[in-house]
């Protein structure tokens, strides 16, 4: 079978592997639709990253259950799954202990069912605390930012600011239904969301970029005894905080992610049936699809970014 392995910077291969078999309570799944993740990217890009070992990798993966092994009884031949992996799903097969596969409607294409980024994005919500009537600033509307919009309307927020500077996001914030939607790049988000608040800031602020100048922001704009929750990726390199500024204003601080393999499944298995119920929607945040053998192309996009890319997605 063909997957795909990635070597150093740039350099992802397609390999002839060998076919998986699933061992006990083991399911072999048919990938049909793997996600680009952004936390993939640093490797991609890490110059001092090199190998001789191929590392497959791929990890937001949806398909079909093609064989089951022994001892495995949840799921069935043919039933369509997620899957929470660390096997490689950029693959034509990969094999998952039945645990950690959530079965998915007929209803869902596999493309929308990406079950690590949506239960990531739940479990980031979940910890955000928003209450039923808060105010919420959203600073970074990509991929992950557009899940946790619909997370924070899902939690009651009365309004949701939205702040990025790519029109594309700014255009997805509207979509997704953003009471209020700031260009950072046209007018001074802090100073307009201190407008918006009657000078007091906002009830909490959830950070989606994994930059430093959204901490800053954010330190900024969140109220005294207010929440600012860090959810963005924080990769190359170290940030500065203003502990004072956090001191001063008393602000709870969380940083959103879990880590725990069924803290993880808890977030898929929710984002799944929102998913189903057609409360959270995907589709407008999927912007480029590609083939496997395609897959470095993909990446050299998801780094530049072009005009109207959000997220990419291996289809096979
Ligand atoms: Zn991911």
């Amino acid at each position: 079978m063909k997957a795909a392995a990635i070597f150093g910077p740039g350099d992802v291969r397609m390999m002839e592997i060998e076919k998986p078999v699933p061992g006990p309570n083991e399911l072999l799944i048919e990938v049909k639709a793997c996600g680009l993740c952004s936390s993939e990217l640093g490797m991609w890009v890490d110059s001092n990253f090199k190998t001789e070992e191929p590392i497959f990798f791929g990890h937001e993966v949806s398909g079909n259950v093609v064989a089951v092994g022994e001892g495995a009884s949840k799921f069935a031949i043919g039933d369509r799954v997620t899957i929470f992996t660390d096997r490689g799903g950029y693959a034509e097969y990969v094999t998952v202990p039945e645990e950690w596969a959530i079965k998915i409607a007929d209803h869902v294409p596999y493309d929308w069912a990406m079950g690590e980024p949506i239960g990531c994005a739940m479990n980031g919500t979940s910890r955000s605390g928003i209450e039923v009537g808060d105010t919420v600033v959203l600073i970074g509307v990509g991929f992950m930012g557009g899940l946790i919009l619909q997370g924070i309307r899902l939690k009651g927020a009365s309004r949701i600011i939205a702040v990025d500077t790519r029109p594309e996001s700014l255009e997805l914030a509207r979509k997704l239904g953003a009471d209020v939607i700031i260009d950072a790049t046209k007018e001074n988000a802090v100073e307009r969301i201190m407008e918006l608040t009657g000078y007091e800031g906002a009830d909490v602020v959830i950070e989606a970029t994994g930059k430093q100048g959204a901490l800053d922001m954010g330190t900024e704009a969140v109220r005294i005894r207010g929440r600012l929750i860090i959810f963005g990726y924080h990769q190359g390199g170290k940030r500065t905080i203003d502990v004072q500024a956090w001191n001063w204003k008393g602000l709870d601080v969380i940083n959103a992610h879990e880590r725990d393999p069924q803290a993880y499944l808890k977030g898929i298995k929710t984002g799944i049936k929102l998913l189903e119920s057609g409360q959270l929607v995907i589709e407008p945040l999927l912007s480029h699809y590609f083939e496997l053998k395609d897959i470095n192309h993909a990446f050299e996009l998801a780094k530049s970014k072009p005009e109207g890319f959000l997220k990419a997605v291996i289809t096979f």
